[in-house]
């Protein structure tokens, strides 16, 4: 199987699969399809036993993830690095529309 690699951090999409932790912030952009279907599988396995659904890895994963880019977005702004601040904000948007969409938005 392909695998796939972040280019900032160096987590591969196996080691993903495996932990469900993601390396930085740019592991959600690089294993953004897998994360998507991971998470799906998840919450059908859910459904699947009747259980209420709680706040997995993942989710607790992506708020954490949300709050850092918040915070590296300020640090960048102050450092005046405009630059980066339009990559970190299309992160933030991606990750925002994920959050809303799983109701922790
Ligand atoms: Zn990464």
């Amino acid at each position: 199987m392909y695998d796939k690699v972040c280019v900032a951090c160096g987590t591969r999409l196996s080691e993903f699969y495996q932990t469900y932790m993601l390396g930085c912030p740019k592991c959600y952009a690089s294993f953004e399809r897998e994360i998507t279907l991971a998470i799906k599988k998840t919450h059908g396995a859910v459904e699947h036993t009747g259980k209420i659904p709680k706040t997995d890895g993942i989710d607790k994963q992506l708020l954490t993830e949300y709050q850092n880019l918040i915070k590296e977005k300020e640090n960048l702004a102050i450092d005046g690095k405009f630059s980066r601040i339009k990559e970190v904000s299309d992160d933030l948007l991606r990750l925002s529309e994920e959050l809303k969409k799983r109701g922790l938005l």
